[in-house]
């Protein structure tokens, strides 16, 4: 299957990493569902991503990138959307669950997370992937090789985050995100093994610590460099995979990172 015939959605393509891989992925040609909780930040995604000069020089404009509204919260509007796409394209080939919220650094400290802070964050996090990957996975079924990324965090890592010299055990201890984000790696490894059989690959990705709105809410006090479009490099990558290509993993730039 060529990247000229996939079509790809993307959660959160509206800024940061989502957009980061929403250029990428159109930029090789694949047509990109441009999705934001926001209409107007759907709109305006796309209308910033067919001035990039990028796809512009792929041919990728105008017809290849598609606003759409999706709220991953939001179980009625996510089952209208998959239902926009089934009509517009009638398959999907690339999911790239990207949509994903903090929850803030002073809310986390475990002992004091309020099941609301919890709550709030899985709902984004974790069902809102649940939610978005079974509606749309009528149209994957259809796709001859769809990919699902999941992009979780290297923050989601037993083994990083009780590892004494990592620079993850000087950060604060949080409650709710790092546990959604591990949550979530587990989801792709059980999505994956249920999936294998139909050939749909399904990973999770670790972008890396990126400078994008994100970070800079945390305020970690590191001074971040990376970019969002560094970030997007692995999303990419597993959202390309070929037949052979691994699923079930967990992976970084560098491989795949330890659970
Ligand atoms: P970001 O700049 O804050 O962007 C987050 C995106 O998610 C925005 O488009 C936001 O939309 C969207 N979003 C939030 N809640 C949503 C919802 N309910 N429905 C649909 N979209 C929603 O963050 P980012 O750094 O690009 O992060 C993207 C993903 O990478 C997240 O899953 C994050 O956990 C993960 N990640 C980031 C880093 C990093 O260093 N940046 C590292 C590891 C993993 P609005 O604009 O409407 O808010």
């Amino acid at each position: 299957m060529t990247n000229e015939n996939r079509i790809a959605l993307v959660t959160g393509a509206n800024r940061g990493i989502g957009r980061a891989v929403a250029r990428r992925l159109a930029a090789r040609g694949l047509t990109v569902l441009v999705t934001a909780r926001d209409p107007d930040r759907a709109a305006a995604a796309v209308d910033r991503l067919r001035a990039d000069p990028g796809i512009r020089a792929a041919g990728a404009g105008g017809e290849r990138l598609w606003p759409l509204t999706l709220d991953v919260t939001d179980a009625a509007g996510v089952r209208a959307a998959a239902r926009q796409v089934g009509d517009r394209f009638g398959r999907l080939d690339v999911l790239v669950n990207n949509a994903g919220i903090s929850g803030g650094v002073e809310a986390q400290l475990p002992s004091a997370t309020t099941l609301e802070t919890m709550r709030e964050v899985f709902a984004t996090n974790l069902f809102g992937v649940l939610a978005v990957t079974n509606a749309l996975l009528p149209l994957l079924h259809r796709s001859a090789a769809a990919r699902i990324v999941n992009v979780s965090s290297a923050v989601g890592s037993f083994a990083r985050q009780s590892d004494p010299g990592h620079y993850l055990s000087g950060q604060p201890p949080l409650a709710a995100y790092p546990a959604a984000k591990a949550a979530l790696t587990m989801l792709t490894v059980q999505y994956a093994r249920e999936l294998r059989p139909a050939g749909i690959l399904v990973n999770a990705a670790a972008p890396g610590a990126c400078d994008t709105g994100f970070t800079r809410e945390l305020a970690l006090g590191r001074r971040i460099t990376r970019t969002a479009d560094q970030g997007a490099a692995v999303v990419e990558r597993l959202a390309l995979l070929g037949p052979d290509g691994p699923s079930g993993g967990f992976f970084d730039e560098d491989g795949p990172v330890d659970w």
